[in-house]
């Protein structure tokens, strides 16, 4: 593509040129004592503006390609192998016409069309070998077919051997440099994709637990510090529940940490299909979740942990063709409006209530007051 490009940047140069030498061609007068060389100009006259026409639709065509396409595709190399064969072709063409008259600059277009697509084309070598073959044997063969002055064509021959050859050298460096750029370009970018993703993770850990793809307890503090804060400037009841696994050492011991850790994921999506978008559902470690609710209090938090304890009871886990029971405690805490309570007293009450869950039996929800909230909302009563 970037060789058609190329292609397309140097038309819009040649094709103007090959009209002017066109014109150049047929205003051209023949010296009196060579009335033979019109017909030599004619000749070339014929063969600019056939090049002019060939690269205005060859530049359309590559123009039309490059809009379409970003990568190359077959078409594009077919083309790419045509343009190049055609110009080298005319190369040799006017180079025989000046040959054959005696006239002219003789060998120099050949040469300068074949160091020109030596520079240009970036061909690998699979294409450019069978090219700037072609053009040699191409040559060779007009040449031995053209009446030329036999004295030359030894030389000629030889010349029309180097050419090509020299431009072959020259589209090997240039597409072997073209292709470490492109590759040390493509390593690049996907280096940088790999950082990217790396650091997106990296960020998403932060404040995240990689097992479940909860919030973490860290951020949870944060989110409910706020909460708090938020509660306090509009009045409202700010409510904890804690969850934490029945017997859960018991299916590691039977299934494995990975038997384990799939119940814990099981867990954490049951539990996030009970909330609603505006709770905040965390895993605080090992089989312990914590979820805050804003705007809540006792009563709907308790009917928000009996929701999450059923919800629990039914996640359906298979592991080794068994059926794992999972059943968890809940302790739940409110802080009533208006509250200027901390999300540690909170956290312990509601730590106090799933210690009397696990003790009343498990699989059961248990309600505790944080500790001053009572005296506070008194004072404010
Ligand atoms: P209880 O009903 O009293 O809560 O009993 P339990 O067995 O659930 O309680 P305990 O806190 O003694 O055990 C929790 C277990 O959780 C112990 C630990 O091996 C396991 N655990 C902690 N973190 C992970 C984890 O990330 N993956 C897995 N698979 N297990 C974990
Ligand atoms: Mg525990
Ligand atoms: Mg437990």
């Amino acid at each position: 593509m970037e060789s058609l490009r190329r292609f397309r940047g140097v038309a819009m140069f040649t094709a103007p040129l090959h009209a002017v030498l066109a014109w150049v061609f047929t205003v051209y007068t023949p010296p009196a004592a060579h009335p033979e060389l019109a017909q030599w100009a004619g000749a070339l006259v014929t063969a600019h503006w056939i090049a002019c026409v060939t690269v205005v639709f060859a530049g359309w065509l590559t123009h039309t390609l490059l809009r379409r396409h970003e990568r190359a595709s077959p078409v594009a190399i077919v083309l790419q192998i045509v343009i190049s064969g055609l110009y080298l072709y005319f190369g040799a063409h006017i180079t025989l016409i000046d040959l054959v008259f005696n006239a002219g600059a003789g060998l120099a277009s050949y040469l300068m069309i074949c160091i020109m697509f030596g520079v240009l084309a970036l061909m690998r070598p699979g294409i450019s070998v069978p090219v700037f073959g072609m053009t040699y044997i191409v040559f060779a063969y007009l040449l031995e077919h053209a009446e030329v002055n036999p004295m030359q064509r030894t030389s000629l021959h030889v010349i029309a051997a180097v050419a090509p050859a020299l431009a072959l050298v020259t589209s090997w460096m240039n597409w072997s440099q073209y292709a470490k750029s492109v590759l040390l370009r493509r390593q690049l970018k996907r280096s940088n994709e790999a950082l990217v993703a790396q650091q997106q993770e990296l960020a998403f850990l932060a404040d995240h637990d990689a097992l479940t793809g909860l919030y973490n307890r860290r951020e949870f503090i944060r989110l409910a510090q706020m909460e708090l804060l938020r509660a306090n400037r509009i009045p409202c009841d700010t409510a904890v529940i804690m969850v934490d696994l029945d017997f859960f050492k018991k299916v590691n011991d039977r299934y494995g940490h990975p038997g384990g850790d799939a119940v814990l994921k099981a867990t954490a999506v049951s539990l996030s299909r009970t909330l609603r978008a505006t709770d905040t559902l965390a895993r605080l470690g090992g089989e312990e979740f914590i979820v805050l609710l804003p705007a809540t209090g006792q009563e709907g938090a308790l009917q928000v942990a009996a929701k999450m304890r059923d919800a629990v009871r039914n996640t359906s886990v298979e592991l080794g063709g068994d059926a794992v029971p999972v059943t968890a405690s809940f302790g739940v805490s409110s802080l009533p409006a208006p509250h200027v309570g901390s999300v540690d007293a909170l956290y312990a009450a509601a730590d106090r209530a799933l210690y009397v869950a696990k003790q009343l039996g498990r699989n059961r929800v248990e309600y505790a007051t944080p500790e001053g909230s009572e005296l506070h909302a008194k004072a404010e009563n």
